[in-house]
């Protein structure tokens, strides 16, 4: 392997340390930070994912309060439940799991969290802020990658940054931070004909797909710095059948590249991380 590993648990600690530090000097004035998770139905990976959000929230000095609510929960109540949190003051921060049961409308949900307390970052006024360039909350996987890449050293100035993926939730907000960065910014998708001729040209890659082994090492310029967000698993009769992977195929690339992201324990730990960092900014604002 040339590339170096950036290791998302150990910037993960760094980072969470200093929300702790962050924390408790709010803790101290009178204003505990807090998040409301709110899980609606039974899907086992959302259930691993609030318990893990409420772990990290106390770890690091955070009240949480989590709630969960039975698949059947008409859309109203959510709501109705979203507006209290809303006008509760000792909670800074909500967060609804995706995905919701069918009968309920996402972007509604969405839209009915205050956008002070949107540390998600997923609704139409939190992205209009990074459009614009305005302070706000950003979403937390992306936000995340732009820490792992600033943690290299690397000047994003006059980069070409190549984002693979245009969801709302990884690929555009990364694509526009990116930009921000004043990277050169090209965005692929399922209709990009020929991925490599872009990634090929790239000094930075973020990969947000959710295919194995979408980017390859003949993909890669040498040198490169590779994001792996994707989050996949070796299939069966394969070698490491069941196993995490990303959309990197990481033994090749890793041969490549400058740096690189492992799956597990690169942009995965990062995403609760910075969930804590907004909580703790939204609750900073409140106590300014
Ligand atoms: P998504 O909404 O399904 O978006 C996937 C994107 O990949 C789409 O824009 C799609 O293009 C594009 N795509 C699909 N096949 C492609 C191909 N062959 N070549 C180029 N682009 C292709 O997924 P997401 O929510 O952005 O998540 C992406 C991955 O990141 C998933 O594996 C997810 O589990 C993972 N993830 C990880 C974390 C973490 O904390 N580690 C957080 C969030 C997501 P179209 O728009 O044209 O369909």
């Amino acid at each position: 392997m040339t590339a170096q590993l950036i290791n998302g648990t150990v910037l993960s600690q760094q980072i969470r340390a200093d929300v702790a530090r962050r924390a408790a000097a709010l803790t101290a004035r009178g204003t505990q930070p807090g998040l409301a998770v709110i899980l609606v139905g039974e899907d086992p990976a959302s259930a691993v994912y609030v318990r893990n959000k409420v772990k990290a929230c106390a770890e690091a000095g955070l009240h949480s309060v989590l709630e969960k609510y039975d698949a059947s929960l008409p859309e109203a109540d959510l709501l109705a439940r979203l507006q209290a949190l809303n006008n509760d003051p000792a909670i800074h921060g909500i967060l609804v799991q995706m995905p919701l049961p069918k009968h309920i409308n996402p972007q509604r949900v969405i839209e009915t969290i205050a956008t002070a307390k949107d540390v998600d970052g997923y609704s139409v006024q939190s992205a209009g802020e990074l459009m614009a360039g305005l302070p706000g909350f950003r979403p937390c996987t992306p936000y995340g990658c732009m820490k792992l890449i600033e943690s290299t050293g690397l000047d994003l100035r006059g980069k070409h940054a190549v984002v693979i993926g245009r969801s709302n939730t990884v690929g555009k907000p990364m694509a526009l931070l990116l930009l921000q960065a004043n990277a050169t910014v090209t965005i692929c998708h399922s209709a990009t004909p020929d991925l490599g001729l872009f990634t090929r040209q790239a000094d930075v890659v973020v990969a947000a797909v959710g295919r194995r082994n979408t980017l390859t090492a003949e993909m890669v310029k040498p040198g490169a710095l590779i994001i792996d967000v994707g989050m996949n698993r070796v299939p069966a009769g394969e070698p490491g059948e069941g196993k995490l992977c990303g959309d990197v195929d990481f033994a090749g690339v890793s041969q490549v590249a400058g740096w690189i992201t492992p799956v597990p324990g690169g942009v995965g730990p990062m995403t609760i991380t910075m969930l804590l960092v907004n909580t703790v900014e939204s609750a900073e604002r409140v106590a300014r």
